[in-house]
């Protein structure tokens, strides 16, 4: 059966049940709230063939093009043929392979001049890493504090801990410290992403970690969108800010920058063999096939070593052509020096207009509805990669001139009329 929007319309329900389900999707759809999947035909890349057509890719989270990097690609290759395709059982019974273990160890060592004690521990992705830290740290007894643009993999977490939650304001540190003061539990862990993943602003982790330490709490970083870019030697946003303390939990995702797939947290040797005793995401689970470890520690070579310099550069490069290179009427880029760099159009249908006018132009961008961000912010969310070109991201901030600007005529008329 095909997923096309006239499915939703024209199935006739069955049952109450499927009556409700169909109800329920007419009414996202009437909102402009139904999310569609668009097939890809190709490896990523700054370009790929999606739909029949050849298209312009801002949108995928490659911030280092290392998903088809041909030395990673050889490596996924190699790992299969040395370990099989699967792993065939979760870590604690028989799926621990030595591709694991090197992984972990490396990590551990490329991590070492930010986290104290460093050991690391492999997931088979962010979700679940996120999941079994806050689970493990953070029990009915604990109080959690959580930083109010969270992702959901975070938000999740902190529900299936049972713990009082507080949510505190974006940013907002002395709001937190109120919070912490007030606070009687003994148990206490504060949540929050380094890279805001919609918005692409940077959480203040100084201030924020020195709060941490002196109230007696975990600080977790989710630093999906900084680990391989961020700091001098891409270890993220740790090194971004130099930071290194026995409080913090370090959490980075292995599918974006690093071009592969999983995650990995790094912290204190004796936070890591609590996981292994007691994250259920960790131990429930089927290992992660060896081959992805095995091709990781070459992304983990390239990321560390003078090719990822040079990524990182031409990169930081494209970030500050783009910037520089809008020049909007109507819309607003949100402030981000990372490679999450949005543009708020506001309303649901104006954006998904402006999205799907950018792809018959050829450029693919993210189109971001609530509840991923908040109601009328709407955005085009645009990725930079060090896959692409200087003049294709000239380009698309050209074409996303010109749309605004065409709107702003359009606006600036309806206003007179
Ligand atoms: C992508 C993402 C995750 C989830 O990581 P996966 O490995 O894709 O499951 C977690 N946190 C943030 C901020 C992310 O952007």
């Amino acid at each position: 059966m095909s997923g096309n929007r006239s499915n939703l319309h024209v199935a006739a329900a069955r049952t109450p049940l499927l009556q409700s389900l169909q109800d329920e999707l007419a009414e996202l759809e009437q909102q402009h709230l139904i999310r569609r999947r668009r097939t890809v035909d190709s490896a990523q890349g700054a370009t790929l063939q999606a739909e029949g057509k050849e298209l312009l890719a801002f949108c995928s989270n490659d911030y280092l093009g290392l998903a088809t990097h041909p030395l990673v690609v050889q490596a996924l290759q190699k790992g299969a043929s040395l370990y099989g395709a699967g792993s065939g059982a979760s870590h604690l019974i028989s799926g621990h392979s030595r591709a694991h273990m090197a992984l972990e160890e490396r990590l551990a060592e490329f991590m070492s001049p930010n986290v104290e004690q460093a050991r690391a521990l492999y997931f088979c992705t962010g979700y679940m890493a996120n999941q079994a830290i806050i689970t493990a740290l953070a029990g009915k007894d604990a109080a959690v504090f959580s930083e109010e643009l969270n992702h959901a993999s975070l938000i999740d977490g902190v529900r299936l801990s049972r713990a009082a939650t507080k949510v505190f304001p974006h940013k907002d540190y002395a709001a937190l410290e109120q919070m912490l003061k007030a606070c009687t539990a003994q148990k206490r862990v504060v949540v929050t992403d380094s890279v805001f993943s919609m918005d692409g602003n940077i959480a203040d982790l100084p201030p924020l970690l020195a709060l941490c330490e002196q109230y007696d709490a975990w600080l977790i970083v989710d630093d999906a969108h900084g680990f391989g870019v961020l700091g001098e030697n891409g270890r993220g946003v740790l090194e971004h800010f130099n930071l290194k303390s026995p409080n913090l939990v370090y959490m980075g995702t292995l599918g974006k920058a690093a071009g592969v797939g999983g995650a990995f947290v790094a912290a204190h040797e004796t936070v890591i063999e609590w996981l292994i005793q007691k994250a259920r995401t960790y131990i429930y689970t089927t290992a992660a096939a060896p081959a992805l470890a095995h091709a990781l520690l070459t992304s983990v070579d390239i990321i560390s070593g003078a090719e990822g310099n040079e990524r990182r550069a031409h990169l930081n490069k494209l970030i500050a052509m783009f910037s520089h290179g809008l020049n909007l009427q109507l819309w607003q880029l949100m402030p981000s020096i990372t490679a999450v760099q949005p543009v708020v159009i506001g309303d649901n249908a104006a954006m998904l207009n402006i999205a799907g006018n950018l792809m018959d132009h050829g450029y693919w961008v993210g189109a971001i509805r609530p509840p991923t961000v908040p109601v009328g912010t709407a955005r085009l969310r645009v990725t930079l990669s060090a896959a692409h070109t200087e003049l294709q991201v000239h380009q698309l901030a050209q074409a996303i001139n010109r749309l605004d600007q065409m709107s702003y005529v359009a606006q600036c008329f309806a206003e007179v009329a």
